[in-house]
């Protein structure tokens, strides 16, 4: 089922970024990888940027409840994959049009395929005037609009079995915030920039049965 958002707002968040030192137990564990596939139309960015902007507090949510390490990989200027057309009314249409892409790329170039190894498309736009990004449930490939903050750990969260449901709206720092999965973002909501904690424990069940 696709994932869909029909109204976002552009909030300006100040993030609290502590560098957190993290316990090697977690080393046995395999790492999650999330090779993001940066759209042509994002050349503008510098990968430092995106990190901080979209992947940090990410991470760190991840981390904390997978007791594992959270890799990113970019991937980029690539003709045929980073050109792909993805602005599309049927969103079904460009999502399998997307994934045989990188089912191609991902075969002919010998990389992983399998539970803790996901392939993201960043995008500037939308996919169209009320989808943000697209996914299904555990795929290990799905698409991303930068239009929000969130969205890239939205669809993630999708790809590691997060559902809609789960997701809530929580109060804290004097404001409500809604959790990464919310299915619409109201415009008087901030991002509380984590799973709740029922995603949370589905993603780390979920993650648990791939060690
Ligand atoms: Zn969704």
């Amino acid at each position: 089922m696709f994932k869909k958002y029909t109204s976002c707002l552009l909030l300006l968040c100040a993030l609290a970024m502590s560098h957190t030192a993290w316990a090697n137990d977690n080393a046995s564990r395999k790492p999650l990888t999330l090779y993001l596939v940066l759209h042509d139309d994002i050349s503008h960015y510098n990968t430092h940027e995106l990190r901080q902007d979209y992947f940090a507090w990410l991470i760190k949510d991840l981390e904390s409840f997978t007791d594992r390490y959270v890799r990113l990989a970019f991937i980029s200027d690539v003709p045929g994959l980073t050109d792909f057309a993805y602005q599309n009314d049927d969103v079904d249409e460009t999502y399998y049009a997307w994934k045989n892409k990188m089912d191609r790329y991902v075969f002919d170039n010998g990389m992983q395929r399998n539970a803790t190894t996901k392939y993201l498309l960043l995008t500037q736009n939308r996919i169209n005037s009320d989808t943000l990004g697209a996914s299904t449930d555990k795929s290990y490939t799905g698409i991303a609009s930068l239009e929000t903050f969130a969205i890239p750990a939205h669809e993630l969260g999708h790809m590691l079995g997060g559902t809609h449901e789960a997701a809530e709206v929580l109060y804290k720092g004097g404001w409500w915030c809604q959790t990464n999965i919310v299915e619409k973002h109201g415009d008087l909501y901030s991002n509380c920039y984590v799973y709740s904690d029922a995603n949370k424990q589905i993603i780390a069940e979920h993650l648990n049965r791939h060690p």
